[in-house]
């Protein structure tokens, strides 16, 4: 990818956006004839105007999602047919690459350089592999008595609502549309009002690829407004939720004001990333939380947040982090040798501010960073910061920032670090470093969370499981995992004369 930055700033003036809702196959304005402001966080210009999707317009694509799944259009087709589509709709996001890259970039100010590299090829293998794997998965029979046999069959749910959030606007929608699309679901989509851009063009790529009116319909519009009218609906069958937990837990409230749907909730994390002195290699581990924390510019709910380090090494590996910050100073996102971009709005901006003043203000230290840069440009920028002399009870070891903001906490034993590392409400993700095999079992065996990593944090594939313990929420997106958010499981006896 050689493309210059202002070949990328030139593509992007001649981009047509259209901020309509995808519903029944077309293009529609809101009910209400609403929009508001798409707004690029790289200068915080006005580059488009969405759809204010509502009540209305949630009632429209869940009816025509309905309509969908009822008659068999999708649903009854063999899943080797579902398979070729939607093997199609991963081709028709790869042949796209550039311009959805663009527009993720454009839309929520990561650099284009891991929109082209991570964000479009994960959301296409994403898709493709949910498709192959479709027509490969059995149902089964039951070890019953002679006299009758038992069938344990999956079927599709019906219409499923996904709610996704914007640091990872493409992949979110990814992992709810390919294991609920495969299963033969029909699927309304909110995306984030902050990033309603690839989710509008994904649905037209869907149906260019053939997937049937009705089957994926998209609602751009705001939480409070589009997402809880998807949510407390009495036609909708399961929410896919991804998103922070405090939304979370209204979800599970919108269900049991409803219909008592199924809800999968993905949410936040602040993840523990434990350094013993055994491990050989400190600087591999100091250079692993740096990349790993300042990546998508802290805007990961699986950022290494909290950094627990045995204090015989404290000192040297947070020099080797702060020394690895020069590297990650945000840069123009268009630009292609960009590592770190700008935050998704002014909002987020000022709440990742207000969060390294409130370090200061409790007495932790910066070591390096902690300022607003690029103000110039009108977009919105942080540096990438550490903190050390941080406790876990500081407010920026407990709550979730979401930006690039780390803390390093010194530990004295093995078990300090696990109490420390585990006393926390989220549960995403952990990793231990050490050189020694029983520590490294032991430790990984008592931390609390969904996924917990060895010596490496980078490690991640559409073959494995993701979600979190705790208030880290309770479903898994990826693996074949995925499928059981959004199957029922039924059982048919059949009694043999
Ligand atoms: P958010 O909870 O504010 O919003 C997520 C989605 O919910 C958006 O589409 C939003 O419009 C919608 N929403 C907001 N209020 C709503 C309401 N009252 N009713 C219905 N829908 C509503 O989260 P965010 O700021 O977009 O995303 C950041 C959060 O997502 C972080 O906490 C992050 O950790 C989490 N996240 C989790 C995972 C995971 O897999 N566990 C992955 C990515 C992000």
């Amino acid at each position: 990818m050689n493309t210059p930055a202002h070949d990328w700033r030139a593509r992007s003036t001649d981009l047509k956006l259209d901020g309509r809702a995808v519903i029944a196959g077309q293009r529609v304005a809101a009910v209400t004839g609403e929009t508001f402001n798409c707004v690029s966080p790289i200068d915080g210009r006005t580059i488009g105007h969405i759809a204010r999707g509502g009540e209305a317009d949630i009632n429209a694509a869940v009816a025509s999602s309905r309509r969908a799944f009822d008659d068999g259009r999708w649903a009854h087709q063999a899943p080797a047919s579902r398979k070729r589509t939607l093997v199609r709709f991963a081709e028709k996001i790869l042949a796209a690459r550039d311009e959805l890259a663009l527009l993720e970039t454009l839309d929520m100010g990561k650099p284009i350089k891991y929109s082209l590299s991570v964000d479009v090829p994960s959301a296409a293998r994403c898709i493709a592999w949910y498709a192959e794997a479709v027509d490969k998965i059995y149902d089964e029979i039951a070890p019953t008595a002679h006299t009758a046999l038992a069938l344990i069959t999956r079927e599709p749910m019906g219409v499923i609502g996904a709610v996704v959030p914007w640091n990872y606007p493409m992949i979110m929608a990814a992992w709810k549309l390919g294991p609920a699309l495969a299963a033969g679901n029909s699927v309304v989509l909110k995306p984030s009002e902050k990033s309603p851009l690839t989710a509008l063009r994904l649905a037209e790529l869907a149906l260019e690829a053939g997937l049937p009116e009705g089957v994926f319909n998209v609602v751009p519009g705001f939480g409070h407004e589009a997402g809880e009218a998807l949510a407390l609906h009495m036609d909708v069958d399961a929410i896919g939720f991804t998103g922070s937990t405090r939304v979370g837990r209204k979800m599970l409230e919108y269900a049991g004001r409803s219909n008592l749907k199924r809800v999968y909730n993905e949410l936040g994390g602040k993840s523990a990333f434990v350094v013993f002195p055994d491990f050989d290699d400190i600087e591999r581990a100091a250079k692993t939380v740096a990349g790993s924390m300042f990546f998508n510019q802290g805007e990961s709910c699986n950022a290494p947040s909290r950094v627990f380090v045995h204090e015989s090494v404290a000192d040297e590996f947070v020099k080797i982090v702060a020394g690895e910050a020069p590297g990650y100073q945000p840069g123009d996102p268009l630009n292609a040798a960009t590592e770190m971009g700008a935050l998704v709005d002014d909002t987020q901006l000022r709440t990742v501010l207000g969060y390294i003043e409130a370090g200061r203000a409790e007495g932790a230290h910066i070591a390096v960073g902690g300022q607003q840069v690029r103000a110039e440009t009108g977009g919105y920028f942080v540096e990438p910061t550490v903190f050390e002399g941080v406790n876990n009870g500081m407010r920026i070891a407990r709550e979730e920032i979401f930006g690039p903001v780390m803390s390093v906490i010194r530990f004295k034993t093995e078990e300090e670090a696990i109490a420390l590392a585990n006393d926390s409400s989220y549960g995403l993700q952990a990793s231990v470093w050490s050189s020694n095999i029983n520590r490294a079992h032991r430790v990984a065996r008592a931390l609390r969370a969904g996924t917990v990593h060895v010596n490496q944090y980078d490690e991640d594939d559409i073959t494995v499981p993701f979600g979190g313990f705790k208030q880290s929420g309770n479903g898994r997106d990826k693996s074949l995992h995925a499928f059981d958010k959004y199957t029922e499981l039924k059982t048919t006896w059949i009694r043999l004369e």
